[in-house]
């Protein structure tokens, strides 16, 4: 249905261009014929089809066609016989993100240090004045006990 929308014109410098869309993508041609020699370039895009008439806008020997399709919007730079294509087909590139920078910026050491210093006062809780208990009979012994007061096994 976008065969209506086919462009083709003849810009300031004397290039012939084509702007087509046949099926998925759009082709732009220029072409220069010069007594002996004709010249042409070729640029395809997969842009899916046309969903509105491309609008070319002429600045001196430049043309810049603006095409809005199924898969974004290009802009197509003509200038004799080179052509460039400028298009958003997929997902913008995502925005600098600011806000995420202090998130990284934080001192991890100081999170990861907490729990090794937190184990180290435990490893080293003082046993010495802990009671004695006999291994023979269970016997509760002074912390200076050398016998079992109960059974008179060595502790
Ligand atoms: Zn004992």
């Amino acid at each position: 249905m976008s065969d209506m929308w086919d462009l083709s014109w003849t810009s300031a410098d004397g290039t012939e261009i084509n702007v087509e869309n046949p099926g998925e993508y759009t082709i732009v041609s220029a072409e220069r014929s010069l007594p002996g020699q004709f010249e042409q370039t070729q640029n395809t895009t997969e842009s899916g089809s046309w969903l509105e008439p491309p609008q070319v806008k002429q600045d001196g020997d430049r043309s810049v066609v603006t095409i809005v399709a199924t898969h974004g919007r290009f802009e197509v730079e003509i200038e004799g016989l080179s052509i460039e294509v400028q298009g958003d087909d997929s997902m913008p590139p995502p925005p600098m993100m600011p806000l995420m920078m202090p998130l990284t910026s934080m001192p991890l050491s100081q999170i990861e240090d907490e729990p090794v210093s937190d184990q180290d006062s435990k490893r080293h809780t003082p046993t010495a004045n802990q009671p004695t208990t006999c291994l023979k009979c269970g016997h509760l012994g002074q912390p200076d006990d050398r016998f079992c007061a109960q059974c008179g096994a060595v502790l």
